[in-house]
């Protein structure tokens, strides 16, 4: 099979598909690679690393779009991405469709396979593909907030870890699945003072085992979440409805109530945000602040912090690829009821439930 991989478009976005290591597994196993030029400059991946594993570069996307039957990428395909897909072709990486109406037409206008890295599942109803960006997105959070909150930022002035006589800062995370317990990580590291709401209660029971009494475990429903959130200096938004989009947990009334200088993170802004006030915005111009409330609402954290990002989603996407070339890409689908769950556009058709209903389209 001839695979696929351009360079990321997106603003700020600098992985890339496969890494070198990735391309020569593929090409070991008997396949061809064509990788655009210069796409993974950004992770640190020269043009010849990849000449060397065996991969031909060529010289434009739209060259990519042309001739590979498998595409590999990092983001959601861009319209003019979209615009070069054909119903031959099959598509491999996050899509984030549920809050994306005008991707979703154009995939479903391009008759391509779309499969979402975000929808695929495992044995455990984890996501496997979604976890490698969320461990880091969870632990650059906490990175992004304390940053924030200095105040030549617009934050508050307050350090996370505090000083002796001086008492740490309040952070509160709303959702405690993979970003959530990569941010209370990274957060206890640093000091703070650390509050994770979830709505389910298996979970805040792993957690509390898991933390052993260094962070508070709290039941998500909107009291509690006001009670916290008007006390805390940092917020971060980690909840996810696999493929749905994200609940609003927090209202512009309780922002409004919020201390001034506060900072909000709002990871899940892929899915549509958790804040009613965060819009997504860029690593170029990454936050703005609404009734004193700093929001930092940035929708590809990950190529932040470009190079561990590629490693940890190749480690994670690598036996997928290796199964959509080796079987063909509908028998490797077929197969796998868990890889099946990434398929999101078939043949002009929506094939995953949660994003057809939040566009109230046909599934
Ligand atoms: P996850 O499934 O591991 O965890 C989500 C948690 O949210 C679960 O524990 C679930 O019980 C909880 N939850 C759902 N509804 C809730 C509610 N009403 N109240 C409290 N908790 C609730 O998901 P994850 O991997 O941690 O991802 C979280 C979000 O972060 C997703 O939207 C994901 O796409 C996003 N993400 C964003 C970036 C970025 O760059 N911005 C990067 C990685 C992941």
């Amino acid at each position: 099979m001839l695979v696929g991989v351009p360079k990321e478009i997106k603003n700020h976005e600098y992985r890339v598909g496969l890494t070198p290591a990735s391309v020569n597994e593929i090409v070991q196993n008997g396949h061809s690679v064509i990788i655009e030029e210069n796409a993974g400059i950004g992770s640190g991946f020269c043009n010849q690393e990849y000449l060397d594993v065996g991969a031909s570069i060529v010289k434009s996307a739209k060259q990519v779009f042309s001739d590979a039957e498998l595409i590999i990428k990092v983001k959601e395909p861009q319209p003019q991405e979209c615009q070069m897909l054909n119903a031959g072709q099959a598509l491999f990486t996050y899509l984030h469709l549920a809050p994306d109406r005008q991707q979703t037409q154009l995939l479903l206008e391009s008759k391509a396979t779309c499969i979402a890295y975000e929808t695929v599942t495992d044995k455990q109803g984890s996501l496997p593909l979604l976890a490698p960006m969320s461990e880091v997105a969870g632990r650059m959070s906490i990175q992004a907030g304390a940053y924030h909150l200095q105040k030549a930022q617009g934050g508050l002035g307050v350090l996370l870890a505090g000083v002796p006589g001086v008492a740490p800062a309040k952070v509160v995370i709303i959702g405690g699945g993979v970003v959530g317990a990569n941010a209370a990580k990274v957060a206890i590291g640093m000091g703070a003072d650390v509050v994770i709401i979830d709505r389910a209660l298996p979970r805040l029971r792993q957690l509390d085992v898991e933390f052993n009494g260094r962070l508070k475990t709290l039941y998500s429903n909107s009291q509690t979440i006001e009670d916290v959130v008007t006390q805390a200096d940092l917020v971060i938004g980690a909840v996810l409805v696999p493929g749905a989009a994200a609940p609003k947990l927090v209202n512009h009334q309780l922002v409004k109530k919020m201390k001034a200088g506060s900072v909000l993170v709002d990871v899940a802004i892929d899915q549509g945000g958790c804040f009613a006030t965060s819009k997504p915005t860029t690593h170029q111009d990454p936050t703005y602040v609404v009734d004193g409330v700093v929001h930092y609402c940035v929708a590809n954290m990950p190529g932040g912090v470009a190079r561990t990002s590629t490693f940890a989603l190749n480690n994670a996407t690598l036996p997928y690829v290796l199964a959509l070339v080796n079987k063909g890409i509908l028998p490797a689908l077929q197969q796998d009821a868990f890889f099946l769950q990434g398929l999101n556009v078939y043949k002009g058709q929506l094939t995953n439930q949660a994003v057809a209903l939040a566009h109230g389209m046909p599934y």
